[in-house]
C-alpha cells in the first residue's frame, strides 16, 4: 500500500529529529521510504508559543495495516521522547498518517485522510512538491486546495534539496 506521512518537530534540533524518524521508518522491513520532500519551516499552529517547526512529507510503500503503521509511528514518537501535554504543543517529533492508499478510515484511533491536511500549508506544500497530481479521498485534489494557491500561486518549482523553505 502507498501511504503518506507528515513529519513535524520544533524541539531539540528539529531537522535531526526528522532525519532520525525517517531512518527509524526505513529500518522496518515492512516499510520502504520511497520519496521525501524538502524540509519546510513553519510557525506553530494558532500562534501557540514555541519555536518554529520543521515539516516534511514522505511517501512510503508498506505491507502494514493502517493501524499497525500508526503503532509504529507512535513507537517512533515515544522513542524520540515525545511528550503529550498541551494539544498542538511543542514536540520532538510528530508523525501523522496523511493518506493510506485511497482508504477512508474513521475510528477512535485513526482518521484518514488526516482531516486537517488540506488546511495546513506545512502539509500541502511538501505533499504538492512530491506528488503534484495527488487526489485526496473526500477532500479533492491537492493542487486545487485554496490554502495551497494562497501560499504558492505559481506552484513549487524548486527541486528537492537540503535547503529549508520558510512558509508564511
Ligand atoms: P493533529 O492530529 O491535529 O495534527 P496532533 O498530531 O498534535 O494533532 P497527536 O497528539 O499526535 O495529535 O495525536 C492524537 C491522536 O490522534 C493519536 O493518539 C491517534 O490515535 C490519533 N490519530 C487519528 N488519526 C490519525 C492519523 N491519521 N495519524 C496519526 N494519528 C492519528
Ligand atoms: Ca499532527
Ligand atoms: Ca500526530
Amino acid at each position: 500500500m502507498l501511504a503518506y506521512i507528515g513529519l513535524g518537530s520544533n524541539l531539540d534540533n528539529p531537522k535531526a529529529k526528522l532525519v532520525m524518524a525517517l531512518n527509524s521508518l526505513s529500518e522496518f522491513n515492512d516499510i520502504e521510504v520511497m520519496t521525501l520532500s524538502s524540509f519546510y519551516e513553519s510557525k506553530p499552529l494558532l500562534d501557540i508559543p514555541g519555536p518554529n517547526y520543521i515539516n516534511a512529507v514522505c511517501k512510503i510503500e508498506t505491507k502494514l495495516s493502517a493501524l499497525d503503521l500508526l503503532e509504529i509511528c507512535q513507537q517512533i514518537e515515544d522513542n524520540q521522547h515525545r511528550v503529550r501535554d498541551v494539544k498542538w504543543g511543542s514536540r520532538t517529533i510528530d508523525l501523522d498518517i496523511l493518506l493510506y492508499g485511497e482508504q477512508i478510515i474513521s475510528n477512535d484511533r485513526l482518521n484518514i485522510p488526516h482531516p486537517e491536511m488540506t488546511n495546513r500549508a506545512f502539509v500541502l506544500v511538501p505533499l504538492f512538491e512530491i506528488e503534484a497530481d495527488l487526489k485526496v479521498p473526500l477532500l479533492g485534489s491537492v493542487k486545487g486546495c485554496p490554502r495551497l494557491s494562497i501560499i504558492q500561486p505559481s506552484g513549487i518549482s524548486s527541486p528537492r534539496c537540503a535547503a529549508v523553505f520558510t512558509l508564511p
